[in-house]
């Protein structure tokens, strides 16, 4: 891997999306209708995809800018401060009367959950929110886009990037329909297989599917498609080719926020200068990191922890490179 002093200065991420309070509720079995349980925990934790991602690089050294809006509601304070002690510079985050987002969650003892996620000022973002993220986009090394605020402001703001001259990161999860142009608009696209489905309209079984998923993905207009597959790493396809890179070995506890620690990985390093195919490393490292620990934020690595498994680890290699048809 390159030295530091061969790179170009490292720039600053811009995260656009949404901030969540976590309500996790522990059960012997989930709950009848009209029955009432005695749990067995009960615990908050900050999350939501954009702040996941934004803290996820943020531990890695690299500044990071977030852009949403929170309530005026005492999550709101827990939110706000976790970010500004993670170093994430929150100028940008508004604070509006309402809920802040909240995701109740409950999780089985067996392992199963059931989350409803209830947007509350996640679902407000909008043209105020693009004025800020205008003046965060300046000198920005990449935008990350996540699928939890508006459709219309994700939009938007991939929009705003593209003519400020800053590469777009969309993951497009949760899962939905997109508008043609988005694709357009996004240079990398990183779905999970599951994601990957819902956009290309048929399950990913076959290592065949995976590539006819990237490759409908590539039509669509991405030009970096990154498939993330758990256990198996990532598979990157674009015009000149497909690669897939396995995941680092690590001992798995709870995969929960493994996809925003890729991403926020990715993003620390193409902030850093490190071209894409070593900026995969990082995610790759930083999403197997978070797994070997539970819980959301609670389990993402620091920057320390990263640079020694990358520097234990052989670079992982690309295993089945194929030309794209
Ligand atoms: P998501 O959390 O969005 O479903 P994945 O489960 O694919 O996404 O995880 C994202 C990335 O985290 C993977 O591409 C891989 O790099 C890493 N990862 C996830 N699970 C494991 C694992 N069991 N061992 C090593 N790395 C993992």
């Amino acid at each position: 891997m390159s030295t530091q002093s061969t790179l170009p200065p490292t720039r600053h991420v811009v995260v656009f999306g949404s901030i969540n309070m976590d309500l996790v509720a522990r059960t012997p079995r989930f709950a009848r209708a009209g029955e009432t349980l005695i749990g067995s925990s009960f615990s908050t934790v900050s999350g939501g995809k954009g702040a996941n991602q934004a803290v996820a690089c943020a531990r890695l050294g690299v500044s990071v800018r977030m852009v949403g809006r929170v309530g005026q509601d005492p999550f709101g304070d827990t939110l706000l401060e976790g970010l500004r002690s993670d170093g994430v510079n929150v100028e940008a985050v508004v604070r509006i009367p309402g809920s802040s987002g909240v995701a109740v969650i409950e999780v089985e003892d067996s392992g199963e959950n059931h989350i409803i996620v209830i947007p509350g000022t996640n679902g407000e973002v909008g043209t105020e929110d693009l004025e800020l993220l205008e003046t965060a986009l300046e000198g920005a090394a990449v935008l990350l886009l996540q699928l939890e605020v508006p459709l219309g402001s994700v939009l938007q703001a991939a929009r705003l990037a593209q003519s400020h001259g800053v590469p777009v990161m969309l993951d497009p999860a949760p899962a939905q329909d997109l508008p043609p142009e988005l694709y357009a608009l996004t240079d990398l696209i990183t779905p999970n297989a599951s994601e990957a489905a819902s956009l290309v309209g048929f399950v990913l079984e076959t290592e065949e599917d995976v590539l006819e998923a990237g490759r409908e993905l590539l039509l669509k207009g991405v030009r970096e498609v990154l498939i993330k597959r758990g256990a198996l790493g990532v598979t990157w396809m674009n015009a000149a080719g497909t690669r897939t890179l396995p995941a680092f070995e690590v001992q798995a506890v709870d995969t929960v926020a493994a996809g925003d620690a890729f991403n926020g990985g990715l993003a620390a390093a193409l902030a850093q200068g490190f071209p894409l195919e070593q900026a995969l490393a990082w995610g790759l490292a930083t999403g197997a990191l978070s797994v070997t620990k539970s819980g959301a934020q609670s389990s993402l690595p620091s920057r320390a922890e990263v640079l020694e498994l990358l520097a234990m680890s052989f670079q992982p290699s690309a295993i089945n490179d194929l030309p794209l048809e």
